[in-house]
């Protein structure tokens, strides 16, 4: 993989979001460049979900603009699907296709929308099982595996799309707590290989080891960003002093 390092990848330009009468983003801007692994941290119920659904428009902006590889993907006229295919993203809850085996999670992507021959799919996918130490479970169903191992299922599926960065929302929230370290193990491994990644986590451990970024979402608003180091050790806002003091 080459990776031009500093090259703007992302450009989120004064969103906002608006459900009913509640804001949920106020005027978010910010710029993701290549390689950067940027995590985003926050209150429960801050935007931080929000802010991540609307870099592949799954939230759609109330007003505001989204560049993806330099094209405007918040303008009516853009095929949306051609650009997220390129956003690679995981949820907290897996959201494998449960009446599918493994192997058929992962290929159906690259067959459907990358037109992959089912060989050359399976070929893909069960090099990238491999590297995840799962490949004995190409014929398995999402019911038989642990919430790690459906979890970097979930991760290796989105990583079939060949996609240029990587969204995660809280990936290990909802996994029991001695499953969290294989999957962010993985992660660990995707950001040193050059991924570029947005990361919605509680995981502090993570956001000190791995992060290029650290952001604070806090009221729809990115309230502080700054390297791991000046974002725990000298934290300026002062709901940001006052969330770290409850987490750590
Ligand atoms: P976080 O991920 O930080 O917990 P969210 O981005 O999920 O926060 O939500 C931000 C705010 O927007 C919350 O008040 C939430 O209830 C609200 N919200 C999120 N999605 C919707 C929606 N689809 N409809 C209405 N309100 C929503
Ligand atoms: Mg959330």
């Amino acid at each position: 993989m080459t990776i031009n390092r500093g090259e703007t990848l992302i450009k989120v330009e004064d969103v906002h979001k608006i459900f009913g009468e509640l804001h949920a983003l106020n005027g978010v801007s910010n710029e993701i460049k290549k390689g950067e692994v940027v995590v985003v941290v926050g209150p429960s119920g801050s935007g931080k979900s929000t802010f991540l659904r609307s870099l592949n428009l799954l939230e759609v902006p109330s007003r505001g603009h989204i560049y993806f590889e330099g094209v405007d993907i918040t303008d009516k006229n853009v095929d949306i699907n051609k650009h997220r295919q390129k956003m690679g993203m995981v949820f907290q809850h897996f959201n494998l296709f449960p009446h599918k085996t493994i192997l058929q999670n992962i290929t159906l992507a690259p067959i459907k929308l990358l037109g992959k021959s089912k060989e050359e799919a399976e070929a893909c996918g069960m090099k990238l099982l491999e590297r995840v130490g799962l490949e004995a479970k190409a014929n398995a169903y999402p019911s038989q595996l642990s919430g790690g191992q459906k979890q970097r299922i979930a991760i290796v599926r989105a990583l079939a799309m060949e996609p240029d960065v990587m969204l995660f929302d809280e990936p290990t929230s909802a996994l029991d707590p001695e499953m969290v370290g294989e999957v962010l193990e993985l992660m660990k491994q995707l950001a040193k290989e050059g991924m570029t990644m947005v990361v919605v986590t509680h995981e502090m451990g993570f956001a000190k080891e791995v992060a290029s970024r650290v952001i604070f979402v806090d009221e729809g608003q990115i309230k502080e960003e700054g390297t791991p180091e000046e974002f725990f050790e000298h934290p300026k806002d002062p709901r940001l002093q006052e969330f770290l003091s409850k987490i750590l």
